[in-house]
């Protein structure tokens, strides 16, 4: 298994100077002892350009939060693949929950965006996660195996290594209530399952499995703790170095 995988996602916050702030911030909290985990921060899109000026020269990469599976076009508002991989970006999140449940982005089109992401040289973290409801109605593997199944269907193998799966149930992000390491286990190896029988035993135990949702300082060492947890996917706790730096030190 490759290193631990912390992706910083910034959402809509931050002006360029905020950003760069943030960036620099990150990049000197992490300086003062070297990390076990690869980290990677996903400012706004304005402030993609500028925030990898600030990580250039660290190991910080660069994460953009969504891209469009065109490489141009007439699809006003939105970015392509290519344009976020010229301003450096390592990496993108495909599928995030507020893309599908804000912007009603659906499993066929999160599908359409893995392959030109990676055409275009970036590593996609696709991002799957039951509701509240779809838990309390015991769906949630049905879900996720339907998310997975839509998004990974005729992958290759160039793609399939350029992969992360980020399991973030939509009840814990940005409420405060991260899922229990138990929830977080089972829910991790059924994907794990999944991959194994998509890709078979070697490929499918190779893509990391990252977890989201309200990951704190005070919560991340019980999460990362666990064998099947393989990195983590930060909202809120990545909008200050301070809470940012501990929960990548804590791999
Ligand atoms: C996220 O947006 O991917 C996320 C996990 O947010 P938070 O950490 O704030 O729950």
């Amino acid at each position: 298994m490759k290193a631990p995988l912390v992706v910083g996602n910034w959402k809509m916050h931050g002006n360029e100077a905020d950003c760069q702030a943030l960036a620099r911030a990150i990049v000197q909290g992490l300086k003062k002892q070297t990390a076990k985990a690869e980290v990677a921060i996903a400012p706004p899109f304005t402030a993609l350009a500028a925030v990898k000026k600030i990580i250039r020269g660290s190991k910080i990469s660069l994460a953009a939060q969504n891209c469009h599976w065109q490489p141009f076009g007439a699809f006003t508002g939105e970015v392509s693949p290519s344009m976020i991989s010229e301003l450096g970006c390592d990496y993108v999140i495909l599928g995030h929950s507020e893309r599908r449940h804000i912007f009603h982005e659906t499993d066929d089109v999160i599908a359409r965006k893995i392959g030109p992401a990676v055409a275009h040289g970036m590593r996609a973290i696709l991002c799957v996660g039951e509701t509240l409801a779809e838990r309390q109605a015991k769906q949630t593997a049905k879900v996720i195996i339907r998310q997975l199944r839509i998004a990974l269907k005729g992958l290759g193998n160039d793609v399939i290594e350029k992969l992360e799966i980020a399991y973030e149930p939509v009840w814990a992000i940005g409420t405060g209530q991260n899922a229990s390491p138990a929830q977080v286990n089972q829910v991790h190896q059924r994907i794990r399952k999944v991959l194994v029988d998509a890709f078979g035993a070697t490929k499918g135990a190779q893509l990391r499995i990252l977890y989201g949702g309200s990951v704190k300082a005070e919560n991340a060492a019980e999460l990362t703790e666990l064998d099947s947890v393989n990195g983590l996917l930060v909202g809120g706790a990545s909008l200050k170095a301070e809470t940012f730096v501990p929960i990548v030190r804590a791999f």
